[in-house]
């Protein structure tokens, strides 16, 4: 399958920790109570993961879909 990036516009986390709830392999809550994209990379403000599978898009849309604050976002990896 195409690759995808998983986009975590962090700064803007609520801390509702509906994301760890949903993919708990994928998200964790940190120390500060922010959620956490495990292995993600810091790109300017955001974080970011890419992934491969259509399990890993899959579960992590999932979570995207219960932010509440719309601020985790799935892309095609150009
Ligand atoms: S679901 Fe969104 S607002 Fe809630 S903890 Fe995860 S990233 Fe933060």
């Amino acid at each position: 399958m195409e690759k995808h990036t998983i986009v975590h516009i962090k700064k803007d986390c609520i801390s509702c920790g509906a994301c760890a709830a949903i993919a708990p392999d994928y998200w964790e809550m940190d120390e500060q109570a922010l959620a956490k994209l495990k292995g993600a990379v810091q790109k300017g403000e955001n974080w970011e993961l890419d992934i491969n599978t259509e399990e890993a898009k899959a579960i992590n849309q999932e979570a995207a879909d219960v932010c509440p604050v719309n601020i985790i976002h799935i892309k095609k990896k150009e």
